[in-house]
């Protein structure tokens, strides 16, 4: 596994992984057609819109990968990428992005619900939220699912460049204050900028930590 010693935090808690490795591997519509269940995974889901496809792109320093679940016919698959043989990030169809049947809809609710339920290799659920809308009803709807599977939950608040740092704090209590409320735990959560680039040291801890214990 491509797991080394590196940085401050890292050398103290755990270990740094590179992410620029990241290539696409396969796409799946349903748990048995996904990549076999071995290794770990982390896998990211949002709603259309919140910023989910800058996140990766950045945390993978490549401008393109996560296009390629934005292509036509890729944006109601699980999409995964390998870091190496063992280790995958996953980028989960986000919510209202097409117009689609209910029918569609229920079909895809299930193979998500699926594949966060029954996903051995599955370790981490990183939950994308625009900071100006955050814990709407498809968060719940995950936040709900990861709490049934016992699935820990990394919120990232990201655009936060679009608040000052007050307001951008402000909300990260909030959520996390509503969030303690609803009884969930399990749940760290941070503010993020693609644009800006803030908050990807703190994302690369939580995600080395989770795929290289
Ligand atoms: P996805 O549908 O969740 O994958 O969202 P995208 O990553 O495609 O982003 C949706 C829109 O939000 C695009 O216009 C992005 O340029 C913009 N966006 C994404 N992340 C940020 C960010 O951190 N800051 C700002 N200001 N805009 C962002």
């Amino acid at each position: 596994m491509a797991c080394g010693a590196d940085g401050l935090y890292s050398r103290a808690m755990t270990h740094t992984l590179r992410y620029s490795d990241a290539r696409f591997l396969q796409s799946a519509q349903t748990l048995p057609q996904c990549p076999g269940d071995t290794g770990m995974e982390v896998a990211f889901a949002g709603r259309s819109n919140a910023g989910k496809s800058s996140a990766i792109n950045v945390l993978t320093r490549q401008s393109k990968l996560a296009r390629i679940s934005k292509t036509p016919g890729r944006t109601q698959l699980i999409n995964f990428f390998s870091l190496d043989e063992q280790l995958r990030l996953v980028d989960l169809p986000g919510y209202g992005y097409a117009k689609v049947s209910r029918a569609v809809k229920v079909d895809w609710e299930r193979n998500l619900a699926d594949y966060l339920q029954h996903r051995q290799s599955l370790r981490l659920l990183v939950l994308v939220m625009d900071i100006r809308h955050p814990l709407r009803d498809y968060d719940w709807q995950m936040l709900k699912w990861a709490s049934h599977a016992r699935l820990p939950v990394h919120i990232l608040l990201t655009k936060a460049d679009k608040f000052k740092r007050g307001p951008a704090k402000d909300t990260l209590m909030a959520v996390e204050r509503e969030i303690a409320q609803a009884g969930l735990d399990n749940i760290t959560l941070q503010t993020f900028s693609a644009l800006k680039k803030t908050g990807l040291d703190d994302l690369e801890a939580v995600l080395n930590h989770w795929l290289c214990d």
